[in-house]
C-alpha cells in the first residue's frame, strides 16, 4: 500500500521534472501541455460548433439546433467535445491510462476548459468508474481531468456525486437498445443535496454513443439537477460510427 503510494508520487513528480512532450506522439516540445506541429495539423478540433444542444454537425436546413434535438430535446442540454476521436486522440487517451497522467490531464483540460460554460451553481462531475476498475487502475482519468478544469476555471469539481454501482460490459458493437439495457441501473446519486437545483457538467474522456453519459444524466435529473451538460475530450463524429 505504502509502496504503491510512493511509486505513484514518484511517477507524478517525474511528470513535472521531465521536459514537456507532445501529448500526441511523445516528441519533446517547447511548450508545456501542447502538441508538436505534425500532431497539431492532424488534430480535428471540434470546439463550440455544430448543434447548440448535441454539438453534432448541422444540416443546411438547421438553424442553431438540429432537427433531432428540436423534435426530442435530449436529457443532456449541451454536449461538447474538444477533438474528434481518431488515432491521435485515442493514443492520447490510452497513454493517459498507462503513462504520464498529470501532464496529459492538463493537456486535455487546456482544450476542454473553454467549452465549459460555468455559472455560480455549476459542479463538474467526472463519469465514475466501477470500484473494481478503479482499484485495478488506481485512478479515474476523468476525475483527474475534472480537477484540472476546476483549477483552471475556479469552479467546483466533485468526483463523489455519482457512484457506479454496476459493472457494465464494453458497449462497443451493441445496438442502441442493448446499450441502454447494459447501463440501466449502473449509476446512483447517493446524496441528493449535492445536485439539487444545480447545473452539473459531466466530464468524460471519450464520447462514443453517449449511452453512459445519458444514464448518468438520468440519475442526476431524478435527483433534482436543474440542468445536465457534458464536456468530453474526444468524440466519435464519423457518420458511419454514429448511431442515433
Ligand atoms: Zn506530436
Ligand atoms: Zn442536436
Amino acid at each position: 500500500m505504502v509502496a504503491t503510494a510512493f511509486r505513484t508520487a514518484a511517477r507524478w513528480a517525474l511528470d513535472f521534472a521531465l521536459p514537456p512532450r507532445c501529448a500526441g506522439c511523445g516528441m519533446i516540445v517547447g511548450e508545456v501541455h501542447s502538441f508538436c506541429a505534425d500532431c497539431w495539423r492532424q488534430i480535428e478540433f471540434l470546439g463550440d460548433s455544430g448543434c447548440s444542444t448535441c454539438g453534432l454537425p448541422l444540416q443546411a436546413t438547421d438553424a442553431v439546433t438540429c432537427a433531432v434535438c428540436l423534435a426530442k430535446p435530449p436529457r443532456i442540454a449541451r454536449t461538447r467535445a474538444a477533438v474528434a476521436y481518431d488515432e491521435l486522440s485515442r493514443g492520447l487517451a490510452i497513454r493517459f491510462k498507462y503513462g504520464r497522467k498529470v501532464a496529459i490531464a492538463r493537456t486535455m483540460a487546456r482544450y476542454m476548459a473553454p467549452l465549459v460554460a460555468s455559472s455560480c451553481n455549476t459542479v463538474l462531475v467526472p463519469v465514475p468508474l466501477h470500484r473494481t476498475r478503479l482499484w485495478r487502475r488506481g485512478f479515474n482519468q476523468s476525475a483527474l481531468v475534472a480537477r484540472e478544469i476546476s483549477r483552471r476555471l475556479n469552479i467546483a469539481a466533485d468526483p463523489f456525486v455519482i457512484r457506479r454501482v454496476k459493472r457494465t460490459p464494453p458497449l462497443k458493437g451493441m445496438s442502441w437498445l442493448q446499450r441502454r439495457k447494459a447501463v440501466a441501473g449502473a449509476f446512483r446519486v447517493p446524496n441528493r443535496s449535492a445536485v439539487e437545483g444545480r447545473t452539473i457538467i459531466l466530464i468524460d474522456d471519450v464520447l462514443t454513443t453517449g449511452s453512459t453519459a445519458e444514464a448518468c444524466a438520468r440519475v442526476l435529473k431524478r435527483a433534482g439537477a436543474a440542468r445536465v451538460e457534458l464536456v468530453s475530450w474526444a468524440r466519435v463524429v464519423k457518420p458511419s460510427q454514429l448511431m442515433r
